[in-house]
């Protein structure tokens, strides 16, 4: 038998390896092409124009406003606002309202307001009475506060009331001083009175005008800082004042809503009823009416 010789020859193995390897590279193009041509179709259903395409379509402005000029209600959409101007009108400032102001007092005399922000009336009258000590406090807040005083010293305590009701000429003079301690410390006349103010109230803004407000102190220890909080009279004070209708005025942490600094000392008459509520919830007289 004829051994069977060798099927193809160098040269036609060369050819089979060209036409395999250019089928190849035709399959590969193609389908490179078909994945672009699948991906350009899907971007152009997602609204994405090819470039090339809107230089042949015309503006689309020129458009609506050809319609809109011979349409009704087809006008084009105004422009955009400038995002730099606030999207509503400033209201002016007397239209917002103060939340310190009170916009009207309450009926009850024992709940009157007096503050910083809202001063008392100019023609404010009251009946005093005077103390055995020369001060004087409104005649109605009397009985309650001699029954305290009389029961803190059944207790073997010495409190002693050091300031009551003042007039306005009273507290312009005492905010005068104040002020001229700054003064005298370099400050300018203006952060003077700012200063002052924190620690007395400027004249018209004082609850001691109202006649419902006392300063106490222990007889032992007379100056007005935050010691006093740590006598044996304040602590009952504070503990017991609001049974007999007085409450700390100005508690610490209060001062924002109160506009004065901490003053363990400051009582003011509020009548049994609201004493006892303000105790109970810890609050400020602020915090009492404004609710
Ligand atoms: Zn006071």
């Amino acid at each position: 038998m004829k051994k069977q010789t060798a099927k193809y020859n160098g040269t036609q193995k060369f050819i089979l390896f060209c036409f395999f390897a250019i089928v190849l590279i035709s399959v590969t193009i193609t389908g490179l092409l078909l994945w672009k041509a699948f991906a350009w179709s899907r971007d152009a259903e997602e609204g994405d124009i090819p470039s090339t395409l809107t230089e042949v379509l015309p503006d689309s402005q020129d458009v609506k406003d050809t319609l809109s000029s011979i349409l009704p209600g087809t006008g084009t959409k105004e422009p955009e606002a400038d995002e730099t101007e606030p999207e509503t009108e400033p209201v002016p400032e007397e239209d917002v309202p103060d939340p310190h102001v009170l916009e009207q007092q309450r009926e009850e005399w024992y709940l009157l307001l007096v503050n910083k922000w809202n001063p008392i009336d100019r023609d404010y009258s009251l009946d005093l009475v005077e103390l055995r000590n020369g001060h004087a406090v409104d005649i109605r807040a009397y009985p309650d506060l001699q029954d305290m005083m009389d029961d803190a010293r059944a207790e073997g305590l010495q409190p002693i009331i050091c300031s009551s009701y003042r007039t306005n000429q009273r507290q312009r003079d005492l905010f005068k001083n104040q002020v001229d301690k700054y003064l005298a410390l370099g400050l300018t006349e203006e952060e003077a009175e700012e200063q002052a103010a924190k620690w007395v109230a400027v004249p018209g803004t004082s609850e001691h005008q109202t006649g419902l407000a006392v300063d106490i102190v222990a007889l032992d220890y007379q100056i007005l800082d935050e010691g006093q909080e740590d006598t044996p009279e304040q602590k009952w004070l504070m503990e017991n004042s609001y049974k007999y209708g007085y409450i700390l005025r100005y508690p610490t942490e209060k001062s924002d809503l109160t506009g004065i600094h901490y003053e363990p000392w400051h009582y003011r008459y509020v009548g049994k009823e609201v004493a006892k509520e303000i105790y109970d919830l810890g609050i400020c007289l602020e915090e009492y009416l404004m609710k």
